[in-house]
């Protein structure tokens, strides 16, 4: 079983690069007992999510510029 803090690493890794079927299954069968590890999750894709919109929207913008 791993621990809170290799389970953080693990999300924020994800956010950049795929992961291993074996890592996503940690996470998940983790954040499943760990309320803490699961706010993290949830947090830190809410933020990429709204990081992304906000690049997608600059982009927009720069696009209808040029
Ligand atoms: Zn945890």
């Amino acid at each position: 079983m791993r621990n809170c803090r290799e389970i953080t690493e693990l999300v924020s890794k994800g956010l950049d690069t795929p992961l291993g079927i074996g890592e996503r299954l940690s996470i998940k069968l983790h954040v499943m007992m760990c309320s803490r590890c699961r706010n993290f999750q949830s947090q830190t894709q809410f933020i990429r999510k709204a990081a992304h919109r906000y690049t997608e929207q600059l982009q927009d913008r720069l696009d209808k510029k040029s």
